[in-house]
């Protein structure tokens, strides 16, 4: 049987070790280097009383059961090898990954809503489609907007989830997690670590219940998995299974490899985009063109900016940093809050998160300081025009052949 069960953190290992180890620690036993694939959606068993048995367990309390996996819903090895190294990296006892961030946040709701705790508490700005779903009301639940200093008054009885994001998506903004926590009292808190990853943060230590991520982001880091996890103690996470196994939310076996994968170059790869995020942020500071820079405290790869002139010029004016929404990956991307990350939040929402509609967000890769900063430097001069107009100036400049235009 390949699932083990997570040990607590051990402490004895630095991050940048448990980066490439954790999750992996029996593969020699197994004779193996790489981590196995399974991509089984059912696995046989010739004993049907004790898979009763198993699945009242399982229904009961939510414990994995012991054994072969029984359903790809239920349980699989490869993703349970993310999960154990995730909950490494992150402090916690254990971690349980989704389909994606929004089907993680979406579970961690349900955890409480489904016991009758449906008041949540949230501080903005947020994720755009987080934003969107507690503000919708989709999952039955109410929301309550408040500032960090206003959590422990807006906690009601029937509140079941306080939700922060530090640093925030997508102005950066960053609260005291250790304050926040404490505000909370009883209420579990869940911190979106997306942004800052256990690289640079573990908000766990810090009094958040439950830590969550969009995995799509920078675990994966190179744009091209979608997923997402939420990283808790053992209680949490066996609840958390459950709604996974009825809602069907799943992270697929070959995501789970590739975000395996992803951790083992996860502190480097922070590191060295921080560095170059700071270089940036510095740069554009010290720019005319540019009237506010957020730059987190804490670090991280992430720089947002006001610009003075039209911001859709700078988007439609990059050529090396990809015009994207997304973050994370080992390629520089920047968008528009406003239009795109944001767009569902609507203008009172963005406003209530401090969005500004001059505000770009970036993510910066692992390209060389310079490069990128060429880039940014001709496309905040509008040197580059956009290619849909370059086209009709280009046309409109052609010898007249046919049509209306040859009038
Ligand atoms: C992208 C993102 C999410 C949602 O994650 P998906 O994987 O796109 O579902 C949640 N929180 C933050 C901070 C994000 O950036």
């Amino acid at each position: 049987m390949e699932t083990t069960p997570v040990e607590p953190t051990p402490g004895a290992r630095a991050l940048a070790t448990e980066a490439v180890h954790a999750g992996r620690d029996d593969l020699a036993a197994l004779g193996l280097h790489a981590a196995p694939l399974d991509l089984s959606t059912t696995y046989p068993s010739y004993d049907s009383r004790a898979e009763a048995a198993r699945l009242d367990r399982f229904a009961a309390t939510g414990e994995l059961p012991d054994g072969p996996p029984v359903y790809a819903r239920l349980d699989n090895p490869t993703v349970a090898r993310f999960e154990q190294a995730l909950a490494r990296l992150e402090g916690t006892e254990d971690a349980v990954a989704f389909a994606s961030g929004m089907a993680a946040l979406t579970a961690a709701v349900l955890v409480r809503a489904g016991a009758g705790l449906r008041h949540v508490v949230a501080v903005r700005p947020l994720y755009g489609c987080s934003d969107h779903l507690l503000a919708g009301g989709l999952l039955g639940t109410e929301v309550t907007w408040t500032d960090p200093a206003g959590i422990a008054d807006a906690i009601r009885p029937d509140t079941g989830l306080v939700l922060v994001e530090t640093p925030a998506n997508p102005t950066l903004a960053e609260l005291d997690l250790r304050a926040v926590a404490h505000s909370c009292g009883s209420v579990p808190l869940l911190a979106d670590n997306t942004f800052a990853t256990p690289v640079l943060q573990r908000p766990y230590e810090s009094g958040a219940r439950l830590v969550l991520h969009s995995a799509t982001k920078y675990l994966g880091g190179h744009g091209d998995v979608l997923g997402g996890v939420v990283a808790c103690d053992a209680e949490y996470a066996r609840q958390l299974r459950q709604v996974r196994f009825a809602t069907g939310g799943v992270l697929h076996p070959l995501a789970g490899y590739l975000l395996l994968r992803g951790l083992a170059t996860l502190p480097v790869r922070v590191r060295a985009q921080s560095a170059t995020a700071a270089e940036l942020a510095r740069r554009l500071a010290a720019d005319p063109r540019v009237v506010r820079v957020h730059y987190p405290r804490l670090g991280g790869a992430m720089v947002a900016f006001e610009v003075a002139g039209d911001p859709h010029e700078v988007i439609a004016g990059v050529r090396l940093i990809t015009p994207a929404v997304s973050l994370g990956s080992v390629d520089s991307l920047i968008q528009h809050p406003g239009s795109i990350s944001h767009r569902v939040v609507g203008e009172d929402g963005r406003s209530a998160g401090g969005i500004s509609d001059s505000l770009l967000r970036m993510s910066v890769g692992l390209e060389d300081a310079d490069d990128l900063w060429d880039d940014l430097d001709a496309a905040l001069s509008g040197r580059r025009r956009p290619a849909r107009e370059r086209a009709a100036a280009e046309r409109a400049s052609a010898p007249a052949a046919c049509g209306p235009a040859a009038r």
